[in-house]
């Protein structure tokens, strides 16, 4: 009797354990969080970005050697349809997720990566913030790309937020894939960029007819400058990462595309709130096996993305005393509303650095101008 009742003893702690687990991991995996938000601010579906390649413009740029002048023209107007034909065209989308957050190099950052998009054709560009509101300064420097994009509000949770190790993007590319499954996307690919990486737009060209999963080097990680698929044979049996951690699929955000219909096969796919293992993870979500990934990059020999990371500084107090009308008839007032709307520098009457202007190779004041 004893006997029964211990081992019942035991397997309901087996059951508890297993149930009080299997919460943890559904907190962890689930698609949204009871308190997940996820705004949609702005979109445009439209792409814009023609013109710029319909213009003339193109083939003023070309040699003014009369003799070749016609075939030039020609050439180019070729080279427009393409162009047109390519941007209207039926071929595989893009869907780029940006996740990005409020800090005084964002905006800088959205625009080197903007102006890197704006070459690829058939790209929607999910920017993704890390804020509980919508950014109409973000949104400003977005949508004068004319790529067609969704910009989304997704904050960090407040518990991982302040934390050592907390999980960076995670939340905001959680609230890019809810969005992507919203709207019945189930064509195209898929692929996470992180603000701060550098693309060859070579990339593009190999990423977009992914079949399950694509995956290629990616330059600048970790303890050997590189994290990439190891290939023999034309297929990948392995892995090349200076941090295994145990990982079934050590590698980086940036060195994978995922082919949306694939996706779609997985309707629990998702991103867990763990630093380090969100890709190994958010793989495993959607049932990846080694035989489903393609090599790209001639057989991961060519580097076409890279982890650069921007080195982040203090926002610096600038000291001006003068008042704000004097400053509004210089420049400076103007364009001080703007840093400062970036979080780029902040203005203090009474602390910081002293402004000074520079006259004639001299130093003045601000007010050299109203005495
Ligand atoms: N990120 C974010 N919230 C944060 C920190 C980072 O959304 O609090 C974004 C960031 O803009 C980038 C990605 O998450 O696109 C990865 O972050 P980061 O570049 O800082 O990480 P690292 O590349 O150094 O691992
Ligand atoms: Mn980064």
């Amino acid at each position: 009797m004893l006997k029964i009742v211990g081992i019942s003893f035991f397997l309901g702690l087996m059951y508890l354990l297993f149930v009080f687990n299997r919460e943890d991991n559904e907190r962890e995996y689930s698609l949204q969080l009871e308190h997940e938000q996820l705004v949609v601010c702005y979109e445009s579906n439209t792409d814009q970005r023609r013109p710029l390649y319909a213009t003339g413009t193109l083939s003023e740029t070309t040699t003014d050697e009369s003799s070749t002048t016609q075939r030039n023209h020609q050439q180019q107007r070729q080279h427009v349809q393409q162009q047109q034909l390519l941007f209207e065209g039926t071929e595989p989308m893009i869907y780029f997720v940006t996740p990005t957050y409020p800090r005084r190099e964002q905006i800088a950052e959205i625009t080197r990566l903007g102006q890197t998009l704006m070459h690829v054709p058939r790209l929607h560009w999910i920017v993704a913030d890390d804020t509980s509101s919508c950014s109409a300064t973000l949104n400003s420097h977005i949508r004068k790309f004319g790529i067609p994009y969704t910009q989304l509000a997704s904050p960090m949770p407040e518990m991982y937020r302040g934390r050592k190790n907390a999980p960076r993007g995670v939340a905001n590319r959680r609230a890019a894939l809810h969005w992507i499954r919203q709207n019945g996307i189930k064509t195209g690919v898929l692929y996470f960029g992180d603000d701060d990486n550098t693309f060859d737009l070579k990339l593009f060209s190999e990423i977009r007819y992914t079949k399950k999963v694509s995956m290629f080097p990616v330059g600048l990680i970790g303890e050997y400058g590189i994290s990439s698929p190891i290939v023999l044979n034309g297929r990948v049996e392995g892995f090349f990462d200076s941090w295994p951690a145990k990982r079934k699929w050590p590698v980086d955000m940036a060195g994978f595309a995922v082919s949306l219909e694939y996706m779609a096969l997985s309707p629990n796919a998702t991103m867990p709130f763990k630093a380090g293992y969100e890709e190994d993870e958010f793989l495993k979500s959607i049932g990846l096996k080694l035989e489903d990934i393609e090599p790209k990059a001639r057989n991961c020999t060519e580097i076409l993305v890279w982890h650069t990371q921007t080195k982040g500084s203090k926002s610096p107090t600038v000291r001006i005393s003068i008042d704000r009308e004097k400053l509004n008839k210089l420049n400076l007032g103007a364009l001080f509303s703007r840093l400062e709307s970036m979080g780029v520098n902040h203005i203090s009457e009474s602390e910081g650095t002293t402004a000074q202007a520079i006259v004639n190779g001299s130093v003045k004041p601000l007010t050299f101008w109203f005495s």
